[in-house]
């Protein structure tokens, strides 16, 4: 399948690797948008989270679960931080792979843009 981010999944694209299980993969983004910014993938391709069904929706909870993980190895914990997916071309998804961007480090503003 032409995804970019199932090649970085399966290495054919480098990545900077944050965190790795059977399920999920983690990896900073090429364009960091907060002194932290890590996606968190589910190594099942699924499109967006507007494909999530009761089959495939574990997923979603241990990739919470990573998140949390991750927030406290980068010190994100105490003072806050973000969790965002975007879904389709009105919610600014350029990537058609199901991703959380974990963003720490700044304060960020509410609503989003
Ligand atoms: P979206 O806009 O779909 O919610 O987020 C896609 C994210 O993927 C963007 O923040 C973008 O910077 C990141 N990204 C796109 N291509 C690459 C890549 O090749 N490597 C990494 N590490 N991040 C990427
Ligand atoms: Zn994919």
């Amino acid at each position: 399948m032409d995804c970019l981010f199932c090649k970085i999944i399966a290495g054919e694209i480098p990545s900077k690797k944050a965190y790795e299980d059977e399920l999920v993969y983690a990896f900073h983004d090429i364009d960091p948008q907060a002194p932290v910014h890590i996606l968190i993938i589910p190594k099942e391709h699924i499109k967006s989270a507007d494909e999530i069904t009761a089959e495939n929706s574990a997923v979603v909870a241990h990739i919470f679960e990573v998140a949390a993980k991750l927030a406290k190895e980068n010190n994100l914990s105490a003072d806050g931080y973000r969790i965002v997916t975007n879904i389709g071309e009105a919610g600014g998804q350029t990537v058609k792979h199901l991703h959380f961007h974990l963003m720490g480090g700044r304060n960020f503003t509410w609503p989003a843009g």
